[in-house]
Formats: C-alpha cells, sequence, structure tokens
C-alpha cells in the first residue's frame, strides 16, 4: 500500500515552529517509504482568516524542500485540497450515518443548551450532550424539518465498551465510550465541524498515517468511531508532542516565540533550520546531527520518534546554523551575505568577497554579519587597552614602538598586496627580533579598534587599502603617545 501522508495547516500567517515539525516529519515518512505527502489548507475557520496566508504556507514548503506531490496549487486525484472549496461534500456523508443510525438530527436551541451547562455548573465539566433529540422518531424529525426549524447533526456515541486505539508515540489509548460526548459533525449553516472534516476528507484523499500535535489525542477516539460507523480503515496516528519553550511553557508566538520567517529573518539558514526542527521529537538511532533533508529522507524512521516534549533550544539551533555557514560553498554563503555586507558597508569600495571569505568560519548567524564588519567603514573609538595582550605578549610599550617601526615599512610598500604586506611585516619581525604577535597583535588592533576581528594584522590591511590602513596606524601611534 502506498504511504499517503498530508499537512493540513490552517492558515494563520505565519509558520509556528511545531507545525513546521508537523510537516516535515509527515514529509519524512512518506517520501522514506516512497510515499505521497499531500497539502489540504483547512481554512475553514472564517473568523481566523488571514490575508496571504495561504502564500505562506506555499512559500515555507518551497523554501524549505518540502516539496508536496499534491495541493490547492499543484491539483492532484482526490480535490480540492482547500478545505473551504470541499463544502459541498460534507452533509451526504452525514446523512449516511443518520441512516445508519450511527448520528441523528438535534434540534436543541442555544438556550436550551446554555441552561444544560447552567445545570452542570456543579459537577463534573460540562461535557456531554444530554441526547435531548436522540429519542425523536422519523416522523416528528420530518416535521420538525418540513416546518424548517434549524438543525445540526450530533454522532452518536455507542452506550457501552471502550474504544482503544495505538498511537505511534503514545502507544495504546483507551477510553470509555460513556465519556465520548455526541459532538456535531454538521452545524446549523450547514457547514461540518472540524472534527467531522477531517476524517471525511483523510478518507477521502486515502491518508494513510496522521500526524498531529498531541493536542489532537483526546479527539482521536471520536474519529476512530466516526471511520467504524463509516465502515472505513482508519489512518496510522502519530501525534507529537508540543515543542516546548522550557520545561513549563509551550512554544507560543502569542508569547513571543519566533515562527519559522522570524528566523529566517534573524539570519538563520533554511537548512539549518530544518535540520534542527528535525531533532525536536526524532532522534536516528546512530545519534549524528547534522544531515540534509535528502539523508534525512534516507534516515527517517518512525521508531525514533519520542513521547517526551522536546524544549526549542536557540543556543542550539545558533551553533547548527554556524556549522551550516562553515560548511556550504563560498558562492552560496556570499549570496547570502552579500545583501547584509552590501547595507552595513553602503558607500565604501571595500572588496567584499575578501571580507565575507573572513567571515564565513566565524558566524554563527547572518545577522552577526553588521557588528563584525562596522569597523570596515569606520574605525571605532576604543581604548589603548587594547593593545595589551597576555598570550601576544603586547603591552602599550611594546605596541608602540612596533607601529611606529611598521609605519614606515607599509609607507615604503608600492605594491599593496596582502603577500607583499606579510612579507614585509615578517621581514621586520626578524629584524627587530621580536615575537611575531608582538608586531602584528599590535598592528591588527590600530586596523580594526576591536578586541577581536575576523581576519589578521595582513588581512585586514589588504581589505582596507593602504591610505586607510596607514591613517588608521597613525592613529594608532598617536592614541599610544598621549
Ligand atoms: N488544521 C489543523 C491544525 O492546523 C490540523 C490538524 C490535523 O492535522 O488534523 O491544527
Amino acid at each position: 500500500m502506498e504511504i499517503r501522508t498530508r499537512f493540513a495547516p490552517s492558515p494563520t500567517g505565519y509558520m509556528h515552529i511545531g507545525n513546521l515539525r508537523t510537516a516535515l516529519y509527515e514529509y519524512l515518512i512518506a517520501k522514506s517509504q516512497g510515499g505521497k505527502f499531500i497539502l489540504r489548507i483547512e481554512d475553514t475557520d472564517q473568523g481566523r482568516l488571514v490575508e496571504g496566508a495561504t502564500d505562506v504556507i506555499y512559500k515555507t514548503l518551497e523554501m524549505t524542500g518540502l516539496h508536496h506531490d499534491e495541493g490547492p496549487d499543484i491539483g492532484g486525484e482526490y480535490g480540492p485540497y482547500i478545505q473551504s472549496q470541499r463544502m459541498g461534500m460534507y452533509m451526504d456523508y452525514a446523512l449516511e450515518l443518520v441512516e445508519k443510525g450511527e448520528a441523528y438530527y438535534c434540534f436543541c436551541t442555544k438556550e436550551r443548551l446554555e441552561s444544560l451547562k447552567e445545570s452542570n455548573a456543579e459537577g463534573a465539566a460540562f461535557a456531554k450532550y444530554d441526547r435531548h433529540c436522540l429519542g425523536l422518531s422519523k416522523e416528528e424529525v420530518q416535521a420538525k424539518l418540513d416546518a424548517g426549524e434549524p438543525f445540526v447533526i450530533r454522532q452518536k456515541m455507542p452506550d457501552t465498551g471502550t474504544t482503544t486505539f495505538t498511537d505511534v508515540v503514545y502507544g495504546e489509548i483507551s477510553v470509555d465510550n460513556t465519556e465520548l460526548d455526541d459532538q456535531i459533525l454538521m452545524k446549523a449553516d450547514g457547514f461540518p465541524t472540524y472534527n467531522f472534516a477531517n476524517v471525511v476528507d483523510d478518507h477521502l484523499m486515502h491518508i494513510t498515517h496522521v500526524v498531529r500535535g498531541s493536542e489532537y489525542l483526546s479527539s482521536t477516539p471520536k474519529y476512530n468511531l466516526l471511520y467504524k460507523a463509516f465502515g472505513w480503515e482508519p489512518p496510522v496516528y502519530v501525534h507529537l508532542p508540543a515543542v516546548m519553550r522550557d520545561a513549563h511553557h509551550k512554544l507560543s508566538k502569542r508569547h513571543g516565540d519566533k515562527s519559522f520567517e522570524d528566523l529566517v529573518n534573524e539570519g538563520y539558514v533554511v537548512e539549518a533550520i530544518v535540520n534542527y526542527i528535525a531533532l525536536l521529537g526524532w532522534s536516528p538511532a546512530d545519534n549524528t546531527e547534522i544531515f540534509s533533508l535528502k539523508e534525512l529522507e534516507k534516515k527517517f524512521d518512525i521508531a525514533g520518534l519520542s513521547k517526551s516534549p522536546s524544549i526549542f533550544d536557540i543556543k542550539k539551533l545558533t551553533w547548527m546554523n554556524g556549522e551550516y555557514l562553515k560548511a556550504m560553498d563560498f558562492d552560496r554563503f556570499y549570496a547570502l551575505a552579500e545583501p547584509k555586507l552590501k547595507a552595513a558597508l553602503a558607500d565604501t569600495n571595500l572588496d567584499l568577497k575578501k571580507i565575507a571569505a573572513l567571515l564565513q568560519k566565524r558566524l554563527e548567524t547572518l545577522n552577526d554579519i553588521p557588528a563584525l564588519v562596522a569597523f570596515f567603514k569606520e574605525l571605532p573609538t576604543y581604548d589603548t587597552e587594547l593593545y595589551t595582550h597576555k598570550k601576544m605578549k603586547t603591552n602599550d610599550e611594546i605596541a608602540l614602538s612596533s607601529l611606529q617601526a611598521a609605519l614606515p615599512v607599509l609607507e615604503g610598500l608600492s605594491d599593496w598586496s596582502e603577500g607583499a604586506i606579510h612579507d614585509a611585516l615578517m621581514a621586520l619581525v626578524g629584524e627587530l627580533g621580536i615575537k611575531n604577535g608582538q608586531l602584528l597583535w599590535p598592528v591588527r588592533t590600530a586596523l580594526s579598534g576591536e578586541a577581536t576581528s575576523p581576519g589578521g594584522a595582513m588581512e585586514l590591511a589588504d581589505i582596507l587599502g593602504k591610505e586607510e590602513a596607514l591613517r588608521r596606524i597613525r592613529t594608532g601611534i598617536e592614541l599610544l603617545t598621549k
């Protein structure tokens, strides 16, 4: 049997980390077994619709490489793939259940239901409809329908027994059927409830594996009873524990936690985000950590899913992002870094490629770039304490004499290339009989005005150009003679 999974997001306008993880696992479950990954947009909660929200979903799947095989934008055999466009097909299914005695019409008014709630206020939480309309005869129902009374259709839960299903992550789950409410399947406006629509849709789309957040776990017995009532094969259920901010709180956009778009805007590389998210609830048998989507497709095994909630650790993602930046080929890195470099170093003639080459091994996120390169544009004001460095065996005095010695040597250089600068400075080290660091550290410090910098003395001198490099060395000398 072909494995078919579906990602069924409700368009909210951004992609939650938890939702992206669901999509990723659905994709991987399908792709690791040669199956199909389907996109279905669940937009029936019209009150929550956000302009452009569906595009965010397409864009995220495109960027992350989670390409769907069927969906609203590409079609497929089992469309439409937008829930709001499927509205016409549910009533017939609900009526089929009424026919079978698995569902019934309910004409109870809002007021009556409210009063039920109130009369229950002292007992356990109000959970169940009292089946007032279950006893209506066929004729009574017909008379009410003929009179145009508004109605809903409710699922009739079994009076006895238990419903048991096995979730891939949470194991066997059983509930007493008497605990289950006769939930509404069709609303008074003629539209299905979410709980009904998703079962019908999953069946009609031949979904074999339903992957979703654990908040749906408690509804699953009702879904299973629907499958049973129709005589349909239920899917394999894979419920995922929440992604947490810390031990007690779920990740929540409303409370300031980042969405996928936020992370991208903060300079995280898409592949690193996907890689990191793969590990939020799944681990490979061999405990490796870095893998591309292609590798994940091969490696992914449903057995590696865990039911303990995982904490979204931005530090770990940041580390992983740095690993991706380091490992990437230079052209790709440059393409990512260039816009940030251009913005940070506008109105300069600096060689951005040379600067990018210095940065690649030192960055954790692309957003580190502006702060790291600002000194190229303008020498910051700095404290001469920076010239004192234990390991380099320098202090103010040594720094001053080194800069004073370096200045005429560099002034005399006609070839201002990194190689020539290197040779000249190394010759000077030999001549002065000092350690490399005692010359190079002061020069680097004078050129950057920073305690650390991407690139050493020769690289910085080369990039800054002769005139600017000499100006900065003179500034250093001045500061040190004060
Ligand atoms: N539209 C639902 C959500 O975004 C999907 C639930 C499901 O996958 O069944 O939470």
